[in-house]
């Protein structure tokens, strides 16, 4: 029985809250706080309309770590669930040092003024969380986050050796608009405008944002073509599991989404830096951002499916082996029963997952760690249980690409 406060009242936000109500042995209150209260409150509705459960909301600017020191002060949590922004991850991670709390968050820091996306800046934190006997958890989302955990129960589980891991993430989704991102959309695009990087031989291969499209056929939605990208898992799975010799990032794009993305970067609209329009400093990407559809308003239209996993080769009992372990979500059926479409619920379930192992105990250090570092079962169960069920296949060799 844990207080816990969440920060952040976007589409993960939603599902993560929604999920904490419907165990109440774990997450025994509750309080959702984001930069506007009112998208708490409409929030909170949802969640007491679904579920019964009356929630606290609250009004803070996460950049802010004093006022966000005084919420936590207040509120008095066990834990803080950050699904605010990247950019807020060191300012909420200061905070939680202040007030004495523990941390967890789905995605890695990233300043506003640069794409640049590693771990260094938050595991430099580690001696201050393990002096303070406090944990962070990072990355408790899908990828990362599931995919991470996928990779440590192969390990445990499958393989006694892994030399290459493929992640592979497909939204077979149809939003029927035009173009829009399925979360954040300053986030999503300066990820996917990132030359893409991967891990091969102990160093980082790079060649230009979208360059290498492969076809793959994914179970429940069939045959997409998917594009070699950089994503955060890759760097602390290469640290953690250094016996990986390739480690690989895909992502599924339609042709639709990728021309609408070439259009607005050839114009501009994608750049970080600030123009001046009409007197005033603006950044492009952000007013785009205020331009197009807001992801948590994306449900009621999307339907289809998404899959995501690893593709792991290696060694088991003296044999080469290849085992592919994923999950297939609906997005109606995410919608049905949080209000939010497949890409925020395969995020807020794992958030609400993650707090749930650091709540009872089952994961627990003193420092900054990533999702691979503990023992996968007890999460892999949860995942079976709130509605992120995973399979897993031998297939009969490795990609062929
Ligand atoms: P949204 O943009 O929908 O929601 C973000 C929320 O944070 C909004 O409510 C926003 O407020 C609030 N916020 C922004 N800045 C501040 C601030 N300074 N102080 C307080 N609140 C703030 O994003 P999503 O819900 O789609 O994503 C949430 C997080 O999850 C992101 O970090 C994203 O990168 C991560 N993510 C991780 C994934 C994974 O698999 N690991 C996959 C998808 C997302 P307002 O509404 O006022 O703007």
């Amino acid at each position: 029985m844990s207080k816990v406060l969440v920060i952040g009242a976007g589409g993960v936000g939603s599902v993560a809250v929604h999920k904490m109500a419907m165990n109440p042995g774990i997450f025994s209150h509750i309080t959702l706080a984001s930069r506007r209260k009112a998208k708490c409150d409409a929030i909170a509705e949802s969640v007491k309309a679904r579920t019964g459960v009356v929630i606290d909301t609250a009004e803070v600017d996460a950049d802010d770590v004093e006022a966000t020191a005084a919420l936590i002060a207040r509120v008095q949590p066990k834990l803080v669930v950050h699904l605010a922004l990247p950019y807020q991850d060191l300012s909420i991670m200061e905070a939680c040092l202040k007030a004495g709390v523990d941390y967890l968050d789905t995605a890695n820091y990233e300043p506003r003024d640069e794409a640049k996306f590693e771990y260094g800046w938050q595991w430099a934190y580690h001696d201050r969380f393990k002096e303070a006997g406090l944990m962070a958890l990072l990355g408790s989302g899908f990828d990362p986050g599931v995919t991470s955990v996928f990779a440590s129960y192969i390990k445990k589980h499958l393989l006694d050796r892994i030399d290459t891991l493929d992640i592979l993430d497909c939204n077979g989704g149809d939003h029927g608009q035009h173009f829009a991102t399925n979360f954040n959309p300053e986030i999503n695009i300066r990820e996917v405008t990132a030359p893409s990087r991967h891990w091969a031989d102990g160093e980082w291969v790079e060649g230009p944002a979208l360059s290498h499209k492969q076809v793959f056929d994914f179970e429940a939605v069939g045959e997409k073509n998917m594009y070699l990208m950089y994503h955060e898992e890759l760097e602390s799975l290469a640290k953690h599991y250094p016996e990986i010799k390739r480690i690989r990032f895909w992502m599924t794009f339609g042709d639709a989404y990728l021309k609408h993305l070439e259009v607005l970067q050839n114009v501009g609209m994608t750049r970080i830096d600030p123009v001046i329009y009409e007197g005033r400093e603006i950044i492009p990407l952000q007013f785009l951002k205020a331009v197009l559809p807001e992801p948590s308003s994306l449900g009621p239209t999307t339907h289809g499916k998404t899959n995501i996993g690893d593709i792991a080769t290696g060694e088991k009992d003296g044999e080469q082996k290849t085992v592919y372990v994923y999950n297939i979500c609906d997005h109606e059926d995410a919608y049905e029963e949080t209000g939010n479409q497949a890409v925020s619920y395969t995020t807020g379930v794992p958030a609400m997952i993650g707090a749930a192992m650091m709540l009872t105990g089952k994961w627990r250090g003193e420092g900054v760690f990533n999702m691979e570092q503990f023992d996968p079962d007890p999460f892999m169960d949860m995942l079976n249980d709130h509605g992120l069920p995973w399979q897993v296949k031998e297939l009969d060799g490795p990609l062929q690409f």
